[in-house]
């Protein structure tokens, strides 16, 4: 018999009844999730908005995805490892199952491209469908019952696939806060870099610069701490650099290898997602340095490997061809030309917010910009901005209780959608 009746708690008991088809208990840990993962909820939000008013033109500078299309040397590139699969050669060459690690050619790629300067080698490169997927794969690696500190705010994924594997107790809603997860607040006051005395008992800390959504990106001299902290605590950081090309301060490293030491106590993910317009074509990259052991002394790489062989199958073989072409000469070209593009997005929204009187973060080595309305409900000043604007943005505390009162403008639109934006925007909500 699969129906249950369920006393229910509270001042008037009463039972309900529940209509099952299976036995088969619901995994706790996914039970303590709250609500929706943020993005469909704010999509699910947009629908219904649209549904009320279908003649409204929604810009959508929310979610974050890119707009732009792939440019063409890379598509090109694409297009002819598709070709190439369906003759017999080809497929012999690249067709069936790949290197689970990614192809030898593209690990090599990547070496010289972003780690050539630093202590990473080919072989501790990791090509993947992308850096959510991987985020996910490190909390199945670690396992559960680890003790994780995050930034907040912060790229809600690293929460919620913390409290997936169990890393986390319920969730408190007077503090907006899962328990035993630290919350790294970060903020104008202390430059968006956490208190780190904060993380001492933490075996796992997220870090992720240029960071979502506040768009700061960590200096050298604060990610040499971040690290000193890493190697006196004994924890591993999972430094997320899946923006780090929109970086244009000299004073802040593109990888966290920079920084000497960080190769014994640090995974970096990264992605070519918005590098190269590939966030529906997946494929990013993990690294784990040879150098980085558990406290059993045993290595870290081996034990990713041994997940990603059994959890993996490889990269899209034709998403690896674009990923070769985003490295050759003229596809880097073509990535900092689509970089700069949403930069310059970037710079439009983050100069219209000041224009109007409001102090604005980020921006300028990211794509996001980060909008303070001094303290208000974050999701209320949503609701005004799509009712008003009919503009989608961000939520601030969708991303961590310390983002509340802010929004998150994400640049990444067509130039036209952005210019109006930023008009409808100074229609609603100039301050002066
Ligand atoms: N990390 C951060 C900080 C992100 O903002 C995103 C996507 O928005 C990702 C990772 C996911 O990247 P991918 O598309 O490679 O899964």
């Amino acid at each position: 018999k699969l129906g249950r009746t369920l006393p229910v708690k509270g001042r008037h008991r009463k039972t309900v009844i529940v209509h099952a088809n299976s036995n088969v208990r619901r995994n706790p840990n996914i039970a303590k999730l709250q609500a929706g993962y943020l993005f469909p909820e704010i999509n699910r939000i947009k629908m219904k908005h649209l549904e009320e008013n279908p003649d409204a033109k929604i810009i959508s500078l929310g979610i974050g995805d890119t707009t732009e299309p792939i440019p063409q040397p890379i598509t090109k590139a694409m297009a002819a490892a598709a070709e190439n699969l369906g003759t017999l050669d080809g497929y012999a060459q690249y067709g069936g199952y790949g290197a689970e690690q990614g192809q030898t050619l593209l690990r090599e790629k990547l070496a010289e491209r972003f780690y050539a300067e630093v202590n990473i080698q080919a072989s501790d490169i990791f090509v993947s469908d992308g850096s959510k997927c991987d985020i996910s794969r490190l909390q199945m690696m670690f396992g559960s019952n680890r003790r994780v500190a995050v930034q907040d705010p912060s790229y809600p994924a690293y929460v919620d696939s913390s409290v997936m594997i169990g890393n986390t107790e319920m969730y408190d809603h007077a503090s907006k806060q899962y328990g035993k997860i630290v919350y790294l607040a970060c903020s104008s006051e202390n430059d968006f870099f956490p208190n780190l005395g904060l993380a001492k008992d933490a075996e796992l800390i997220f870090f992720c610069s240029p960071n979502n959504p506040t768009g700061a990106a960590a200096t050298r001299d604060q990610l040499i701490e971040l690290v000193r902290h890493a190697k006196e605590t004994g924890s591993i950081i999972i430094y997320d650099a899946a923006y780090a090309i929109y970086i244009s301060n000299p004073n802040c490293p593109k990888t966290i290898f920079e920084i000497p030491g960080a190769d014994e106590c640090c995974i970096e993910t990264c992605s070519f997602s918005k590098y190269a317009g590939f966030t529906g074509l997946r494929l990013g990259w993990t690294v784990v340095p040879d150098k980085l052991k558990f406290a059993d002394g045993s290595l870290v790489k081996n034990d990713w490997n041994r997940l990603m062989c059994t959890s993996f199958n490889g990269a899209s073989n034709i998403a690896q061809a674009g990923g070769m072409a985003c490295l050759s000469d003229e596809g880097m070209n073509a990535m900092s030309e689509l970089v700069s593009f949403y930069k310059e997005n970037a710079t439009i929204l983050k100069n219209t917010f000041e224009e109007m009187g409001y102090a604005v973060y980020g921006g300028t080595d990211a794509p996001y910009v980060w909008v303070s309305f001094d303290g208000r409900d974050s999701w209320e000043v949503f609701t005004e901005v799509l009712t008003k604007c009919d503009i989608v943005v961000t939520p601030g505390s969708g991303f961590g209780p310390a983002g509340d009162g802010f929004i998150r403008c994400s640049a990444f639109g067509h130039r036209e959608n952005i210019l109006e934006a930023a008009q409808r925007l100074k229609e609603s909500f100039s301050r002066s």
